[in-house]
């Protein structure tokens, strides 16, 4: 193999569902929705399936003209100024090859990206195969005496981050609502992050593909509509995230036209999945509570972490021996409880890890009875 994928041949995806699937087991790690789609977008896809042979050709390389048309008139509405949409927009396959793509065209042997970490793991490989190096500044939680604890709680120290820019950085990738800890960065969280890139003439990336998923009235900012920061932002949504399914592209473009149309109204898929998932997060929450795993509660996003470093459990399995602790207790938890999480240290650099391995990360994008039957297995051991 080429040496650019020396050391990224394996991930926590495929580890850990491999695993969940070896074992029968309920399932709160990777982040899919157990549910259908909403059914105007599974007609949507119906309809261009049956739609005529031009639907099965290629369509406009860098994207669908229905859908960048689309995308354009709705963002252009949310960052209040005009898109082009043959411009400014690119369709990839997924966030992931949007990410991969940006990386590819803008880093270069040995320029830095700096990465606030937790992060969704890929952008480490992804950034050593454009040839890349990843600086790590990680966001700590900030702890005030008993109260219990959201994703707000975990913040940036300015001066950390300054410290991390150079003549040689070229990028930083921020996720807001964060995968895993749900932290939504607040206007002034991402000024500070602006005003760097901007005194440093770095370029943002910004993975936003939970961007529709906020809760108790936080707020989603795209660093884009900060002022000088559309034209060195590339911003990452989701079709996939933001309609529960992946990969489609005339059914996008149809959803994203109906939102269009619905947007701020009670029908707007925009709001009722939030809203479902509202409740779930805190069902979820509150069952954590109730066995001692303190969960810090998400912002946004559909995943929590939860402490587990007051769980007294017996971890001797030999076969997981000096794996980090985080790590041993999920592969513990998947095969004697049948529960399948994730474990958050996977989100940190090896000089963090560490210092993070006492969070698991749970996925509440699920059925209400495949919560329960989560449920069930915490109260029963516990
Ligand atoms: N970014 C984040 C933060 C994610 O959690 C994911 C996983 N869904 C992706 C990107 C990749 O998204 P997609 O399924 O659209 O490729
Ligand atoms: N983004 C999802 C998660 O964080 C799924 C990632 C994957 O399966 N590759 O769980």
């Amino acid at each position: 193999h080429a040496r650019r994928i020396e050391g990224i041949d394996k991930n926590i995806w495929v580890e850990f569902t491999q695993l969940a699937a070896d074992y029968k087991v309920v399932n709160l790690g990777q982040g899919f929705p157990d549910f259908s789609p909403p059914s105007y977008i599974q007609e949507a896809f119906c309809k261009a399936v049956n739609g005529g042979c031009s639907m099965h050709q290629y369509t406009h390389a860098f994207g669908h003209p229905p859908l960048v048309s689309i995308l354009a008139k709705f963002f252009g509405r949310v960052v209040g100024h005009e898109i082009d949409a043959f411009e400014d927009i690119l369709v990839t396959v997924g966030a992931y090859q949007a990410l991969f793509c940006t990386f590819q065209a803008l880093v270069d042997e040995d320029d830095e990206v700096i990465i606030i970490e937790p992060f969704f793991d890929c952008y480490q490989p992804m950034v050593k195969m454009a040839g890349g190096k990843g600086v790590y500044v990680p966001l700590r939680p900030r702890v005030e005496g008993g109260k219990a604890l959201t994703s707000a709680d975990w913040v940036l120290s300015s001066e950390e981050l300054a410290s991390k820019f150079n003549p040689r950085t070229k990028a930083i990738v921020i996720n807001t609502p964060n995968n895993p800890l749900g932290k939504v960065y607040k206007r002034e969280e991402l000024q500070v992050i602006a005003d760097l890139c901007i005194k440093h003439d770095v370029v943002c990336i910004s993975d936003e593909v939970y961007e529709w998923l906020t809760y108790d009235g936080a707020k989603h900012v795209k660093i884009a509509s900060l002022p000088g920061m559309w034209e060195r932002t590339v911003t990452i949504g989701s079709g996939g995230k933001s309609f529960s399914a992946t990969g489609w592209k005339e059914a996008v473009a149809q959803g994203f036209q109906r939102e269009y149309e619905l947007f701020g109204t009670p029908e707007s898929y925009f709001l009722q999945l939030p809203e479902m998932l509202n409740h779930k997060r805190k069902k979820l929450a509150t069952c954590l509570e109730s066995v001692g795993l303190q969960p810090i509660l998400p912002e946004g996003g559909y995943f929590m972490i939860a402490d587990i470093s007051s769980l007294k459990v017996d971890l001797n399995d030999p076969s997981t021996q000096g794996e980090p602790h985080d790590y041993r207790f999920v592969k513990w938890l998947i095969k004697e409880k049948g529960l399948a999480t994730i474990p958050v240290s996977a989100f940190y650099s090896p000089e963090h890890r560490k210092d993070f391995q006492n969070y698991i990360r749970f996925c509440f994008v699920k059925e209400d009875s495949t919560l329960n039957a989560a449920e069930d297995i915490l109260r029963k051991w516990s």
